[in-house]
């Protein structure tokens, strides 16, 4: 069996976590601080701080920068469903902007709806390939909006040699299975020293000295249980990162031959958290029937993702809206392994069984 995400955790994680039961202090102290550190020096940022999730890491995010009742926040419609939900969580609209082949938010649709009401640009860097950054931060400065970066699969990914998450304010997520863990994490990267100390008041209750609250905030604190093991994580996201792009430039080397697929993006900022190959009408069988004969050989598969979010259940009032590259593409997307654990035997495997499915 080899599976879509496997998280790589080995005896420093161990040892860092039984360190803290060992001191006593579980819930957010030294550890927490060593990491946000650790973090903002790898990111290349002033400021980390580090959350219970990613999804608390953007809602915290736009609670500090006052996003809330009647604003509109641009987005892309082809992402995991926490993207638009923190949106409407903190009052504010979605505003949905379609995708182009690179599966990232087409930065030249984004001015044609811009309103009155416009306050954010939030791009994601989905699959670890950055959203285009150029574009995005150029139109937010012409037209004085704020841009929050969904960083949460993208973590080390580079545009222009710039890592994603210092454009403006990055949210990261440490799920067991993103390019590095603490079992549930985020994290809140930002140059910016005012706003910064808001997102620690507001991720706290609204605390700064311990019983005195300022306004209504939150607990979205990550533990330093958590934070052991991301310092010890994030000590090793260089390799993971090396490792997922040797095996995506192996995987497009041999994809590329076969027709009626089409591999992803090969930028060298990519950071494939993701792998995903479109499976085209021209191909022999549809995306779900290779999908089967993957999982039927032992392969772990996934869509990310079947259903665009304005076509969700939980999104009534944008089901009559139409993104015609988003919802092609949820029809033929199909994420491979790609993750460090994968042995060139592994690859060779997926392969070889892509190659004979008719
Ligand atoms: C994982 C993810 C999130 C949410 O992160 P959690 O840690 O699962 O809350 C948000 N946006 C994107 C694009 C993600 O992939």
């Amino acid at each position: 069996m080899i599976p879509i995400a496997k998280p790589l955790l080995g005896e420093e994680e161990k040892r860092a976590v039984l360190d803290v039961l060992d001191s006593g202090m579980l819930a957010q102290g030294k550890k927490v601080a060593e990491f946000e550190q650790a973090f903002a020096k790898f990111i290349g940022v002033q400021h980390a701080i580090a959350t219970s999730n990613g999804t608390t890491a953007l809602h915290a995010a736009l609670l500090a920068h006052d996003i809330g009742e009647g604003d509109e926040v641009i987005t892309t419609p082809f992402s995991f469903v926490a993207t638009a939900n923190v949106i409407r969580l903190v009052g504010a609209i979605p505003v949905f902007v379609d995708i182009d082949d690179t599966f990232n938010i087409n930065a030249d649709l984004i001015e044609a709806v811009i309103t009155p009401r416009t306050k954010a640009i939030m791009p994601v860097h989905l699959f670890g390939l950055p959203a285009p950054m150029d574009k995005i931060m150029a139109i937010a400065t012409q037209h004085q909006l704020l841009v929050i970066e969904d960083a949460c699969q993208a973590h080390g990914a580079e545009f222009q040699g710039k890592k994603v998450g210092s454009f403006s304010t990055g949210c990261f997520s440490f799920y067991p299975t993103k390019n590095m863990t603490t079992g549930e994490g985020g994290m809140i990267t930002t140059n910016d020293n005012v706003l910064a100390a808001k997102i620690r008041k507001i991720i706290n209750h609204g605390s700064e000295k311990r019983y005195y609250h300022d306004f209504i905030g939150h607990n979205f604190r990550l533990t330093d249980i958590a934070a052991a093991i991301g310092i010890e994580q994030l000590k090793k996201l260089p390799a993971f990162t090396q490792l997922r792009q040797e095996n995506a430039r192996y995987l497009s080397s041999q994809i590329s031959a076969i027709a009626g697929l089409k591999t992803p993006v090969m930028d060298a900022g990519h950071v494939f958290h993701q792998y995903t190959i479109l499976v085209t009408p021209q191909f022999p069988v549809g995306r779900d029937q290779l999908l089967q004969h993957l999982t039927q050989r032992g392969i772990g598969t996934a869509v990310f993702y079947p259903l665009p979010i304005h076509q969700q259940k939980a999104y009534p009032e944008f089901h009559h809206q139409h993104f015609p590259v988003t919802e092609t593409v949820a029809q033929q997307v199909l994420s491979l392994p790609v993750h460090p654990q994968l042995t060139a035997s592994d690859l060779a495997t997926i392969i070889e069984v892509i190659s004979h499915v008719r």
